[in-house]
């Protein structure tokens, strides 16, 4: 992050064109400005905070510029937000690392994240006294689900909405502003490998239907969500004559990082019924996050102490004391670049564009 003024950062990441886009003869029809972080699409052309493009493996340097600023933030106690978007198959769940199996490998956000925040705990933890916590959720279609359900995980096949006789997990706010979610699992972690075990167990329950469009295209929005709370003894210089005199520093920040469901247009999916109803509630949460994302980034409109609409869907609610104010946030627009999803593309470029 180059500048503070604004608390949104947008990058897009262009996946390389994969293998039915090569089988069915498809061309490239996005191109990246040389030295820019620069897009162009036909006649339409946008400049973001970065672009990320398939020429190179673009993991490392993602990281390190969209995500690594928000891992120290959360030491300094900043809330923070990575979130993915883009149509399905785009590569939202290859960009954040929120496959199954993919706390293995060290292309996506999340793994990079889980390793980088415990480097950093091995380095501070003799002065500090770490409480890691993660929870890792779904919504879908304006309900909260819990991915971590002890008595749902191992039953990924034929997961429930949440178990009989369990009340729906909650979003709710505190009178200082604090989102908490009542009733969901919360894991607490000591080591990089418990953490991952958590983000593997939550990826296999994670919920998948089927469409025409896609067989595995996600509807849900799923955030993985880590809190590090920090108790430090610090020197109280305040009293000179007690020697040696401690008192105790506290410290608790979140970072939710976030696979958000396909933003192809529900009429696309050719479904009808129930799906034609997830397609409306996803684009509800969609919506409002545009919404808030907007508000947020015209300064104007801040200063003036517009409204933001949070409370237009869960995914906005959820994410209230994370996007805005004090916290940091990165939306990674992931786009494909072929040419029979031009349409698409130019539709996640613009709504991308809109965030800045
Ligand atoms: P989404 O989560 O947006 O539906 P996926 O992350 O599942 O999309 O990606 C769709 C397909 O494209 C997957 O097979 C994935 O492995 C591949 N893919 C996505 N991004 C990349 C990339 N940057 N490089 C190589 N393959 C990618
Ligand atoms: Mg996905």
């Amino acid at each position: 992050m180059e500048s503070d003024d604004c608390s949104v950062k947008v990058a897009v990441h262009i996946r390389p064109l994969i293998g039915d886009e090569r089988l069915q003869g498809c061309k490239d029809c996005v191109t990246v400005v040389s030295g820019k972080p620069q897009v162009q699409i036909g006649s339409h052309s946008f400049t973001f905070d970065h672009v990320y493009g398939s020429t190179c493996s673009p993991s490392t340097e993602m990281y390190q510029e969209c995500a690594a600023p928000l891992v120290d933030g959360l030491f300094q106690g900043y809330n923070a937000t990575v979130l993915a978007y883009g149509q399905t198959g785009s590569g939202k769940t290859y960009t954040m690392g929120t496959g199954c199996g993919d706390s293995s490998t060290q292309t996506g956000i999340v793994p990079q994240v889980m390793n980088a925040l415990f480097t950093k705990i091995e380095t501070l933890k003799d002065h500090i006294e770490f409480q890691i916590h993660v929870s890792f959720i779904e919504i879908h279609k304006e309900e909260v689900q819990d991915l971590l359900d002890p008595s749902t995980i191992n039953k990924s096949d034929t997961k429930v909405a949440h178990v009989p006789g369990k009340p729906p997990i909650q979003i709710r706010e505190s009178s200082n502003g604090v989102i908490t979610l009542a009733g969901s699992t919360e894991v607490s972690v000591s080591t990089l490998k418990e953490m991952a075990a958590c983000l593997d167990q939550g990826s296999v329950s994670r919920a998948t239907g089927s469409t025409n469009m896609n067989n595995q295209s996600s509807r849900s929005h799923a955030i993985f969500t880590i809190s590090v709370e920090q108790m430090r003894k610090v020197n109280n210089n305040t009293d000179s004559s007690e020697n040696g005199s401690l008192k105790e520093e506290y410290l608790c920040a979140k970072l939710h990082l976030v696979d958000l469901a396909g933003s192809e247009r529900a009429k696309r999916t050719g479904s009808d019924g129930m799906r034609f109803k997830e397609g409306v509630h996803i684009n509800k949460g969609l919506l409002a996050l545009g919404n808030v994302i907007s508000a947020l980034g015209d300064e104007k409109k801040r200063k003036d102490g517009a409204h933001v609409p949070y409370r237009d869907s869960k995914l906005t609610r959820l994410l209230q004391d994370s996007l805005g104010g004090n916290s940091r946030t990165v939306m990674i627009a992931c786009i494909s670049p072929a040419d029979i999803n031009a349409e698409e593309t130019l539709n996640t470029l613009k709504y991308a564009n809109r965030a800045r």
